[in-house]
């Protein structure tokens, strides 16, 4: 890791356990590192809390925001019993031309107030590099939690992946290591052949409704419902369903209880499952685009 200067600030807004992780790196680094908004717990040693934004922004070269993002309004996520912050064009003013705002997404207030000030605005959940890094908490956590639901091994059971991007192909990739028969389940063609190459089953949608009853679990990835009730009414009633994709997820949850369907919506998995790979993710991303801007040495 390179070592920064003392007069390198940072300020870490909101967020949770990662927000803290990521300040601590560049603490370790070097760095002045301004925090607000943030549950600092007994780990705030070198850490300098600020009361406003603009105290903890004051000329600083970074800003680093959480992954859950900056609202369209400029409310900042921060923990429960955290008061709330919000960022306004004056709180941005005070940070020099060219300045860094990483973000999970920056909202709409904050683009165009950036494009104003002449701040540079890096919205890591746009980035393919942060995605695919990402699943690899998410593909675990989400084995974790059908573990915990199955009273059956993952190796020899009937796996179905619903989706084949980011997420889905580390969800395959682990159930196939673990010896699980994986039935992966996307439109397009392309994906289809590399999950056979992947040693998985790979269908079409058409026939998922004709092969859902051989599942012992279904990983969802799909953000659209694919799992409705014409298609979880062909089931197995000890059927367990994860479903990953962003809130409201894929699936027809009040009918799937109706009907005795385990099914559970696994939002934010990293960050849950294992908060310190997940901030040194953020952290990584963060440090090889200020090398690759030459913002700092190379690590
Ligand atoms: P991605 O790379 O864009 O993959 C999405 C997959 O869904 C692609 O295979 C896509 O197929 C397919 N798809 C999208 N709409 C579809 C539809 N209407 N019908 C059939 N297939 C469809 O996304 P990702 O990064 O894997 O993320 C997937 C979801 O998981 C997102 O909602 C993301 O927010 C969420 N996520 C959750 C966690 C967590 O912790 N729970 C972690 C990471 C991501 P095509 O390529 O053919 O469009």
């Amino acid at each position: 890791m390179p070592r920064l200067s003392t007069d390198f600030t940072i300020s870490v807004l909101g967020g949770d356990r990662r927000s803290l992780e990521v300040a601590k790196v560049f603490l370790n680094m070097g760095a002045d590192v301004r925090v607000i908004g943030l549950d600092l717990g007994t780990n705030a040693r070198g850490l300098r809390a600020c009361r406003t934004a603009r105290e903890a922004m004051a000329g600083a070269r970074v800003v680093v925001a959480p992954i859950q993002g900056i609202a369209d309004d400029g409310r900042v996520f921060t923990g429960l019993n955290i008061p709330p912050l919000v960022l306004t064009e004056e709180d941005l003013s005070v940070l020099p031309r060219g300045a860094y705002i990483f973000a999970g997404l920056a909202g709409r207030r904050v683009l165009e107030t950036a494009g104003r000030l002449a701040l540079e605005v890096v919205e890591l959940r746009n980035r393919d590099d942060f995605a695919i890094y990402n699943s690899i908490p998410s593909a675990e956590g989400a084995i974790q939690m059908a573990m915990e639901r199955l009273p059956i091994t993952i190796h020899g059971c009937c796996a179905f992946v619903l989706g084949f991007g980011r997420t889905g192909i580390t969800v395959a990739r682990l159930l196939v290591a673990m010896g699980a028969d994986t039935t992966v389940v996307a439109r397009n063609a392309a994906d289809r052949a590399r999950a056979t190459e992947m040693r998985c089953r790979a269908i079409d949608f058409p026939r998922l409704p004709a092969l859902i009853s051989e599942a012992d679990v279904i990983f969802n990835t799909i953000p659209a419902r694919v799992l409705d009730a014409a298609v979880l009414g062909r089931a197995r009633r000890d059927l367990v369903v994860i479903d990953l994709a962003s809130d409201p997820g894929g699936t027809d949850f009040a009918f799937a209880a109706e009907i005795g369907i385990l099914a559970v919506l696994a939002p934010g998995l990293p960050g849950k499952v294992a908060p310190v790979t997940a901030a040194r993710i953020i952290a990584d991303l963060i440090l090889r685009t200020l090398e690759e801007k030459g913002e700092i040495p190379p690590g």
